[in-house]
């Protein structure tokens, strides 16, 4: 399943069998409060691919987990150890060169599965699809079609390394979570979509002075599974519907 795991010769069997579909996990290495790791949004896209493969194998769709890329821009979390940023325009043109690359190699078509939700890092990553309709697309909460699907704590804005990431975390890697620590945090209703709008560009601007928001101590690894299964969803239906538009699929 995981692309970096093939042989040369596995991957050119497989891909001479039928069309296949690349999925490529993209997160940030971002300071996420004092209980969770810095590859937090890394780790949830990750997750979401593992379990959207299946997903679409039950729609006769062959999927591979490509290579992450780790790093986004993180600006918002500037002043915390460990934000570590890249600019936009380096973003996009390392994601393109990635799904070009891909797609020459005989990938059918390339899903970048996005947990990082900084707006810049959003559009550095739309950037990166222009022109290429059908053969990328992009697997990202953010929009409202997928962000209404999630918890209340997400729909809040009030949702960074809070009970929504925490319990993300909790199902995928457990021993990556400082649950000691998360039990400690008082809840937080600092909105991070108000802070934007209101045109405060750090966390320590909007008052975050322990890099969250949301209520980390919530958090539990059944509710962490439920929102898995909802990132999965996304990212399954946004690959079905592209190859429909290809011809490569006839359910969506
Ligand atoms: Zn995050």
């Amino acid at each position: 399943m995981k692309l970096a795991e093939l042989t040369t010769v596995a991957l050119a069997e497989m891909l001479a069998r039928g069309p296949v579909v690349a999925l490529l996990p993209v997160g940030s290495v971002e300071p996420h409060g004092p209980h969770l790791p810095l590859g937090t949004d890394t780790l949830i896209s990750e997750a979401a691919i593992t379990r959207a493969v299946g997903r679409l194998a039950a729609h006769g769709v062959t999927a591979l987990v490509a290579p992450a890329i780790p790093y986004g821009v993180t600006e918002y979390a500037r002043g915390f150890a460990g934000a570590v940023s890249i600019d936009g325009a380096t973003l996009t043109a390392f994601v393109r060169g990635v799904i070009e690359a891909l797609l020459r190699e005989g990938l059918s078509h390339v899903c970048v599965v996005n947990n990082h939700l900084e707006p810049e890092h959003d559009t550095a990553l739309r950037s990166a699809l222009v022109g290429l309709a059908g053969r990328a697309s992009l697997a990202c909460p953010l929009t409202r079609r997928w962000g209404r699907t999630l918890s209340a704590e997400y729909k809040s804005g009030a949702c960074h390394a809070g009970r929504y990431e925490t319990s993300l975390v909790l199902a995928a890697a457990p021993a990556l979570v400082d649950t000691a620590a998360a039990r400690t945090l008082p809840p937080l209703a600092t909105s991070l979509s108000d802070g934007i709008r209101a045109g405060q560009r750090t966390f320590a601007a909007m008052g975050l002075d322990a890099a969250y928001t949301g209520a980390p101590a919530e958090a539990s690894a059944d509710e962490g599974l439920e929102l898995t299964e909802r990132l999965a969803e996304m990212v399954a239906t946004e690959v079905l519907e592209a190859l429909v538009t290809l011809g490569l699929s006839t359910t969506a």
